[in-house]
């Protein structure tokens, strides 16, 4: 079994080492996320099958996604699970491995370009910027520890500082000590703003949201911390989106100092 990181949707933001994976394969076990379109250019022996997920609803269980590799992989075929983005970031990789490698199937990994990371800087906003921060966390804003639904507890939480971010999260944005990025984090978002705010964040915090990135969908939503939800509920943004907290998310941080382009402006 190969288990592949597809990326975060574009078809050239796969690897050229997924590229030759899917065109070796007999059978592709394929998600709802990632190069959804290269599955249609396979070769035309190729079975897909599409275990498509969509937050909130799982088609296939997870359960019956393991299966599904072992059995094809022991009837001799050369399985590809296309993830996307990179099979280890909050992709639920790690137990296909463990279930394949527990049934004997032996597996290769490629990895894949994360959105985490390739989707903000699709949208000129880089993880780490030299003089504004040296580090970033990943963390998931769905199924936190001690959050059955996030919607729930949402914005009404205000008297104590518990919600989808953990300690080292919360310290992000409290403290600014590194970039805080959110995969699956939309429906949360209310409830991430609250719990950032009732332990002290600076309300103004930088907010930028980036819809479909990578696509042409490719959406950027900015706003201080305190108005994020608001700003996000307003223009309708929805999953998949990548959100990143932190003051590389600040409109212009790439646009140069103002001297700068006044003097590339000739003035
Ligand atoms: N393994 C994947 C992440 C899986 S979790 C990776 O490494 O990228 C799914 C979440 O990833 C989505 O809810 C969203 O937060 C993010 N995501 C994936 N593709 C995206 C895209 N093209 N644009 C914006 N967010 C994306």
């Amino acid at each position: 079994m190969t288990l592949v990181g597809g990326g975060p949707g574009a078809v050239d933001l796969l690897t050229l080492r997924a590229w030759r994976a899917l065109q070796s394969a007999d059978v592709v076990v394929a998600d709802r996320l990632g190069p959804v379109e290269i599955l249609a250019e396979l070769p035309p022996h190729v079975r897909v099958i599409d275990v498509g997920k969509e937050p909130g609803r799982h088609p296939v269980p997870q359960e019956r996604i393991n299966e599904l590799l072992v059995e094809h992989a022991l009837a001799g075929s050369h399985v590809v699970r296309l993830k996307g983005g990179d099979p280890f970031v909050l992709g639920r990789g790690g137990e296909e491995v463990v279930a394949c490698v527990t049934a004997g199937v032996p597996v290769e990994v490629v990895p894949g370009i994360t959105s985490a990371v390739a989707v903000p800087g699709l949208a000129g906003i880089p993880l780490t910027h030299r003089g504004v921060t040296t580090g970033f966390h990943v963390v998931s804003g769905h199924c936190a520890p001690g959050v059955s639904d996030p919607q729930v507890t949402g914005v009404t939480r205000t008297s104590d500082t518990s919600g989808p971010l953990d300690a080292a999260a919360l310290s992000c944005v409290r403290d600014g000590a590194a970039t805080l990025v959110v995969l699956m984090g939309v429906r949360s978002l209310g409830a991430i703003v609250a719990q950032s705010l009732a332990a002290g964040a600076d309300p103004a915090t930088p907010v930028a949201i980036v819809e479909n990135g990578s696509t042409p969908e490719q959406r950027v939503t900015r706003a201080r911390l305190e108005e994020a939800a608001d700003v996000a509920a307003a223009r309708g943004v929805r999953s998949p989106a990548v959100v990143v907290i932190g003051r590389v998310a600040a409109e212009g941080l790439l646009e140069g100092s103002r001297e700068r382009r006044l003097a590339g402006a000739g003035v």
